[in-house]
């Protein structure tokens, strides 16, 4: 029979960057199991890339403090490009709100050692895009090393890193069930056989909820569909730009080989495993471009080419990370309701402490367990695309 020292469900990004940082702390006898035939068929496959530290709440800015400088060394640690581009990230605020959120965000940020972030103002933005309509913007953010990633490429390279270190990938091996005794966890059956283990990670992006019901656990994650819009090449706007996000209504875009890649999330979206493309979007989502682009009246976009993939929400909007202490050896790495690129590097790392040593420096994880959605000590985070 099988056996590994831990199993990891799930083999996209979340789940590579746990068993990369598990075997680079010495834990070579990792298992991921993957249902695919191939891996980033999950949402790492359909994300748009983005990386930032711009966020409201101290967690999420400190798990993006790792994972960003370990994104920019990538290349060199991994061996394998992750495609990390700091082109920035462009908040741009339409009312004294907005604005005075942004302060505080930066005021956070730039305490917690966000170094590059500061305020711009209205004049700044309409000097660096003069495309953009400015009538309505009153100030804005930047952070330069902010920027995007190639999602799939950062995962084959913590996979291939973590295979070469003594990991394993099992595909086509979906996880039906998890038997544990009073000690805990004992094994995993998949399709392809059965895993004698101590320790088990759910890493199973917004299929999270059902993994978790095969141990008596209900975790708070909901799929929520998230629609993307390629365009077909366009030069006039400028390809150095960083993601630009109007704050008056949450569309945003950034460059995407020769086009744009435009995105907005949809208030009218339900949850629900919807992972097909709706081609009403489109107009939808074109109606706001040229709203706050007027030169994106003349974009061309082939709606075949769109597509759509599932956030994991949570109720707060942060992940769900750790031990379940009432599953001994079943550990969570779920929930990351839309930033779970961003922060699969400091997800990895606080999984691989919290199995080997049981705690972490990174952050207080036990802010993010899953005991706080029934203890009343949820933490909002607020900058959510
Ligand atoms: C349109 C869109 C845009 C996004 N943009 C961004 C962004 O700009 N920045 C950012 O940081 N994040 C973004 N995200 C979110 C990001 O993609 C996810 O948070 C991240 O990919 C989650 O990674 P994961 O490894 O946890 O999940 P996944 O990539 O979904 O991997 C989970 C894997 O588990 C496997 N699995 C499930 N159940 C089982 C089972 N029973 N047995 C075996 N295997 C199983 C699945 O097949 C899947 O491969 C975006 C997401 C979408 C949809």
């Amino acid at each position: 029979m099988q056996t590994a020292e831990v199993v990891i469900i799930g083999g996209g990004i979340v789940g590579s960057s746990i068993a990369y940082h598990l075997t680079s702390a010495g834990c070579k006898d990792v298992l991921v199991i993957e249902r695919e035939s191939a891996q980033g068929k999950g949402s790492t496959g359909k994300s748009m890339g983005g990386v930032r530290a711009q966020f409201s709440t101290p967690i999420n800015i400190q798990m993006s403090l790792y994972s960003i400088p370990f994104y920019a060394s990538f290349d060199e640690r991994v061996g394998h490009p992750a495609g990390y581009r700091p082109q920035g990230y462009l908040f741009c605020a339409t009312n004294k709100k907005h604005l005075a959120y942004l302060l505080t965000n930066f005021e956070k940020q730039a305490a917690m050692g966000v170094k590059d972030v500061r305020l711009v103002s209205a004049e700044e933005i309409r000097s660096w895009f003069p495309q953009l309509r400015s009538d309505d913007i009153v100030g804005g953010s930047f952070c330069p090393t902010d920027g995007f990633v190639d999602p799939y490429s950062a995962m084959i390279g913590f996979m291939s890193w973590a295979g070469d270190h003594g990991a394993k990938l099992w595909k086509n091996a979906t996880v039906t069930a998890i038997h544990c005794d009073s000690r805990g966890v004992t094994s995993v059956d998949a399709s392809k056989g059965t895993v004698v283990t101590r320790i088990v990670v759910n890493a199973t992006g917004p299929w999270a909820a059902e993994l978790a019901h095969m141990v008596g656990i209900d975790l708070p994650v909901k799929p929520l569909r998230r629609m993307l819009v390629p365009t077909e090449p366009f030069d006039q706007f400028p390809h150095g730009a960083p993601m630009i996000i109007d704050m008056s209504n949450g569309f945003h875009f950034r460059p995407e080989g020769l086009g744009f890649l435009l995105a907005w999330n949809d208030p009218e979206e339900t949850s629900g495993y919807k992972t097909d493309f709706d081609p009403g979007f489109v107009e939808k989502i074109l109606t706001r471009a040229a709203d706050r682009v007027p030169v994106f009246e003349n974009l061309a976009v082939n709606p075949k080419r769109a597509w759509a993939g599932l956030y994991e929400m949570t109720p707060d909007h942060h992940p769900i990370l750790g031990p379940v202490p009432e599953v001994p050896g079943f550990y969570l790495a779920n929930g990351f309701s839309g930033h779970g690129v961003m922060h699969a590097p400091a997800t990895g790392k606080i999984l691989s402490d919290l199995i080997l040593s049981g705690k972490t420096g990174l952050v207080d994880a036990g802010l993010l367990d899953l005991a706080r959605f029934t203890e009343g000590r949820t933490i909002h985070e607020t900058a959510v695309l």
